[in-house]
């Protein structure tokens, strides 16, 4: 129990009762990760741990629509060529963050991948926010159509489910904070929509 007090994953003394979910937050090298978990914590990043399997995990506690939520940020960092380490960092997610660069389309295009990668290592569907991140700088290399077939695709995934889900993206900029807290309010409450409609 202490190392894992040690992670900031858990800690015994506390008696928070709310929701507690895993987000794995990934994308393509460079899109800005990191940058935007630092902007999320006010670049304080306490609670952060660089464990020697290459991922940063953090603890991002915030309230929305009266819940508190503690949301376990998982960022890998490199190393994704391992499965173990794949395996591992995927494991229990509970919903994720699909990050790309608006000035790089090929890290648009990696979406996919992305997600696959994701739903396989998971093993089922879960929840996510697709984040075009960069938004300060004016180029945007995604054309607008682009973006909205791919959402399109994205939610007629879910529609085979029959898991009433709407996939939702966002333009964010981690270096003037523009949509960053905003991204985790619009995850938490697709991940409450999420588990609602899959109980009834
Ligand atoms: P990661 O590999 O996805 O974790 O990407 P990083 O967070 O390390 O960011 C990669 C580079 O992009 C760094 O030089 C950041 O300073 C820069 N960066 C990240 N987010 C933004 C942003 O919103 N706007 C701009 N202009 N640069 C950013
Ligand atoms: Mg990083």
């Amino acid at each position: 129990m202490k190392w894992l007090t040690i992670l900031g994953i858990s800690s015994i003394r506390s008696n928070y009762e709310g929701p507690r979910y895993k987000i794995a937050v990934i994308g393509d090298g460079g899109v800005g990760k990191t940058a935007l978990i630092e902007r999320v914590h006010g670049h304080r990043f306490q609670a952060t741990y660089n464990i020697t399997i290459g991922a940063n995990i953090s603890v991002y506690d915030f309230s929305h629509n009266e819940i508190e939520y503690k949301f376990q940020l998982w960022d890998l960092a490199g190393q994704q060529r391992f499965d173990a380490v794949r395996k591992m960092f995927y494991r229990g997610c509970h919903a994720a963050v699909l990050v790309f660069d608006q000035t790089r389309q090929e890290s648009f295009n990696s979406l996919e991948r992305w997600k696959r990668e994701l739903f396989s290592n998971v093993g089922r569907k879960i929840p996510y926010i697709i984040v075009g991140n960069k938004n300060d700088l004016e180029q945007n290399d995604i054309p607008e159509d682009l973006l909205e077939n791919y959402l399109e695709k994205c939610n007629s995934e879910f529609d085979t489910e029959k898991i009433m889900f709407e996939t939702i993206s966002i333009t964010t900029s981690a270096l003037s904070g523009e949509n960053v807290k905003e991204t985790f309010d619009l995850l938490a409450s697709s991940i409450r929509s999420f588990i609602d409609n899959q109980n009834l």
